[in-house]
């Protein structure tokens, strides 16, 4: 019989930042003055945040040095020239053009390069990256593989593109109308899900064959390579370094938000291996984020950059960072929470469809549970669904995904294996309540990227999760905080 051997981070703390603890009354008062939307919490309130694993990640003390050797000089520093290095080195592509971060870079990309009336196809879509494609003019056309939207199915590669969808929709408007492919790694709104070499191999070659570009939304593509690693057959020997060079070696260029595999707080850039594109880039990048040789950054923000790409190809890192995250699904999963399966690379995903089956979609199940979340514990998370997804261009009626997913992300190297319990006992208790969660209606409705700043109200009364007398704050456990392990 094996015996169990216990896992642990690969570092140990040297700073700490105190956490504020709140009763439930003030979390009910904040969320209610937050119109009902995590992202408008002010984030003192908030106990443990897993609203996002972008620009949230604890960085290393050879980051922190990093940061006193800025040289902030207005053009060539030194700092962009290591960046240019480590991203050269760990992705492979020829130009480099740093970005305030990944939104700059897929604007950048999108003005180059799509006309009004073009298609993109894409392996699902990600919020900024087709609001940037639509202003441009053009269309996101899903080919991802349809079990990426059964979130019950169990599939190695959930990331992966449907070959049949994209041919079909290269025949119908012709190549000439899709300027190019937009393959994301570790697909983000289909819970963190990879793409297997497999299937990008054979997606480049069908590309290359009708002259379409293809490129990366490579934010998450060494967390892809890991997975790569861990389940594709025959890569089980190979270093995420080498998976990663492969995975760019099958595309054009690509954009990248440094905020999340990169271990930076703010940050992003646009790789293109095209000479004339990318002088093209350059000129635009001056235009919309700063000098080719800092695209809005300071000097030191490119300095812990370039140090932390080099980190985030690490095994040891990856493998405590994935840990984390299946960790926490699994304590949901043996008591049978519905999540998103398999459990992917930056973050667990709820289905809130069946979390809250009395919920009608109208009332954006999601949104509700995410709210009730914090009021139940303080754990701040993001909706990924009806809300996320917007209004359809043409009709002005909603769009209901076939996902619609409460998302609990890990920020990388900041919480700990306690945290992660804490979180998993409120979502648990939760589920065992969850006939009290109540639905929302929209009280303010943003024309951009409506989930950043809508505002909601409960359909009926005040309070989006009710107890036996909504008038008496109920706290389950003795620090009233849910921040206990007791059951008071
Ligand atoms: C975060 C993210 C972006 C946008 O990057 P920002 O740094 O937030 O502008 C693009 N694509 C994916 C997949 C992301 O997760």
């Amino acid at each position: 019989m094996q015996r169990r051997r216990s896992w642990a981070e690969p570092f140990k703390i040297k700073m700490v930042e105190p956490l504020r603890m709140t009763t439930r009354a003030q979390r009910e008062a904040a969320i209610e003055e937050a119109g009902f939307n995590t992202f408008l919490l002010r984030s003192r309130d908030v106990y443990i945040d897993l609203l996002t694993d972008s620009g949230t990640a604890a960085m290393s003390d050879r980051q922190w040095a990093g940061m006193m050797l800025g040289d902030e000089a207005y053009a060539g520093s030194e700092n962009f020239y290591h960046l240019e290095d480590a991203v050269r080195h760990v992705y492979g592509y020829k130009h480099v053009i740093p970005t305030h971060q990944g939104r700059g870079a897929e604007h950048i990309l999108s003005r180059m390069c799509i006309k009004p009336g073009d298609f993109i196809p894409g392996n699902m879509y990600f919020t900024t990256t087709k609001a940037h494609q639509e202003l441009a003019g053009g269309r996101f056309v899903d080919v991802i593989h349809d079990r990426a939207h059964d979130s019950t199915l169990e599939h190695p590669f959930k990331g992966d593109i449907d070959l049949a969808k994209l041919t079909s929709l290269i025949d119908r408007v012709g190549a000439g109308k899709i300027p190019y492919l937009c393959v994301q790694c570790n697909v983000n709104m289909a819970g963190g899900q990879p793409i297997s070499l497999a299937n990008l191999r054979e997606v480049s070659a069908l590309c290359r064959r009708h002259g379409i570009r293809v490129f990366l939304d490579a934010t998450r593509a060494a967390e892809n390579a890991y997975f790569i690693q861990q389940r594709e057959p025959g890569c089980a020997g190979r270093s995420i370094r080498d998976i990663l060079l492969e995975i760019c070696s099958l595309s054009d260029g690509c954009t990248c938000s440094a905020k999340k595999d990169a271990l930076v707080n703010i940050g992003g850039f646009l790789c293109l291996n095209d000479d004339a594109l990318a002088e093209e880039a350059r000129n635009m990048v001056v235009l919309y984020e700063g000098l080719h040789t800092y695209g809005g950054l300071a000097g030191r923000d490119m300095e812990a950059m370039a140090i932390g790409i080099e980190e985030s190809v690490e095994q040891d890192h990856m493998k405590a960072r994935i840990g984390q995250v299946t960790y926490l699904g699994e304590a949901l999963m043996r008591e049978g929470v519905p999540i998103v399966k398999p459990i992917g690379g930056h973050g667990i995903f709820l289905d809130a469809a069946r979390f809250l089956p009395h919920i009608p979609r109208e009332q954006f199940p999601a949104q509700a549970l995410a709210c009730a979340l914090y009021v139940d514990s303080g754990v701040r998370a993001m909706e990924r669904g009806a809300v996320s997804a917007g209004r359809n261009p043409d009709t002005g009626q909603n769009i209901f995904p076939k996902l619609e997913l409460v998302r609990l992300t890990l920020p990388r190297r900041v919480y700990t294996q306690a945290h992660m319990d804490v979180a998993a006992e409120s979502v648990i208790e939760l589920f065992r309540n969850a006939p009290k969660v109540v639905g929302l209606r929209f009280t303010f409705e943003p024309k951009h990227l409506r989930f950043f700043q809508a505002r909601f109200a409960p359909v009926t009364g005040a309070r989006v999760l009710l107890t036996e007398d909504a008038d008496a704050p109920v706290s389950r456990c003795c620090c009233g905080a849910g921040g206990c392990r007791e059951n008071g």
